[in-house]
């Protein structure tokens, strides 16, 4: 059956990607498997914009994991410090339930639906003495990109350690750790790298390393950073770690380096999303009026139900997108420019969305 996928995570792969898990690959613990995640680690830090003293690991876990193993690392419970979270939607509100759950003290910038995030929100909690900002760099339940100058700069004059998840903007939106100041950073293998899920990284500057490091008790075993960045200078996990995925990875990484590096690759995503855009206005939706991440297009419809309209364009031609949540279910979904998709793709998307679109309207 004809499937493919425009979704955020997991997306359409590469052939290539795909095949990996087939040709078979060596055991963890060998020199064979350190030197992949030791050149991995270095491509991954390039592309993530991180200077000579920082560190990046790998979890077993999804992008959640990673967020939960962040809250747990970066902040101890016997400790009176309070964070900053911002938060303009689904995922914004994760690292407000982790922190709840943790037990660890915040106050969040909470944003309605279509609220750009100003400098008037942050003069509203000038007064207040946060050990860290946690911000998710692109909110991927609304499409929101954060203005990240800003924040680092509120960060940098307050001292604050910023933490940030760029899992939905790395390889989709221009951002580099050492210049916007970031403490550390999480990823995940299932949105722009293009991989199968099950992997996440974390990436550290020093001065969040040392932090780390002088952590007492993570309240998890499985997940104290201390192990894995004792283990990483070695190329290896505490761990098993998902070994296909790793050479998924290596394959990607590959690829984007023999395509020219990152900017080629941001360029590529940018070209689908705003080709997906021009063309796509005749459809009749609207879009949010916040500044928007190019790793997804967000599309609101005020006189069709937004739900069965891609629920028809799964069932009937294959093509998947996302829905979104709570009260905008029947309102909005969601397209990602991330995976494998060319433009010829995304005019035979189009072509079918507005045969859904036009049914659903009963013309
Ligand atoms: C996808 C995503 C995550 C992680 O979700 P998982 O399902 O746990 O992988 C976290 N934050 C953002 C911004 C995301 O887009």
């Amino acid at each position: 059956m004809f499937r493919k996928l425009f979704t955020i995570g997991p997306v359409q792969m590469y052939p290539n990607t795909a095949t990996i898990r087939a040709k078979g690959f060596p055991h963890f613990r060998t020199d064979e498997f350190s030197k992949v995640v030791l050149s991995n680690t270095e491509k991954l830090k390039s592309l993530l914009g991180c200077g000579a003293s920082y560190s990046l690991i790998y979890l077993a876990s999804s992008g959640t994991g990673a967020m939960e193993a962040t809250v747990e690392n970066c902040f101890d419970i016997s400790s009176p410090e309070k964070a900053l979270v911002i938060n303009g939607g689904g995922f914004g509100k994760r690292f407000c339930e982790l922190l709840q759950y943790h037990g660890i003290p915040f106050d969040s910038i909470d944003l309605k639906w279509n609220e750009p995030l100003s400098a008037e929100h942050l003069a509203k909690v000038s007064d207040g003495k946060y050990c860290a900002m946690l911000v998710n760099m692109h909110e991927t339940t609304t499409g929101q990109l954060y203005p990240m100058k800003m924040l680092s700069d509120f960060c940098k004059n307050r001292e604050m350690l910023f933490i940030v998840d760029a899992i939905s903007s790395f390889l989709a939106d221009p951002f580099s750790m050492e210049e916007l100041g970031i403490d550390l950073a999480i990823i995940s293998s299932q949105k722009g790298l293009c991989l199968s899920p099950g992997m996440a990284m974390v990436a550290m500057s020093g001065r969040m390393k040392d932090r780390v490091m002088a952590h007492g008790r993570v309240p998890s075993f499985y997940f104290d950073f201390k192990d894995y960045l004792v283990n990483i200078p070695r190329g290896q996990t505490p761990y098993t770690p998902p070994v296909c995925v790793m050479f998924e990875l290596e394959d990607m990484l590959d690829m984007i380096e023999k395509r020219g590096g990152l900017q080629p690759r941001l360029e590529e995503v940018k070209t689908r999303c705003t080709y997906f855009r021009e063309k796509s206005s005749a459809l009749g939706y609207k879009t949010p009026d916040i500044p928007l991440s190019n790793m997804l297009t967000p599309l609101y419809f005020e006189d069709i139900n937004a739900y069965d309209v891609i629920q028809t364009l799964k069932n009937d031609f294959g093509y998947y997108v996302n829905p979104c949540g709570g009260e905008l279910a029947t309102k909005l979904f969601r397209v990602s420019h991330i995976g494998n998709t060319t433009l010829a793709d995304i005019d035979d998307l189009l072509a079918k969305l507005q045969i859904c679109v036009k049914r659903a309207r009963n013309i």
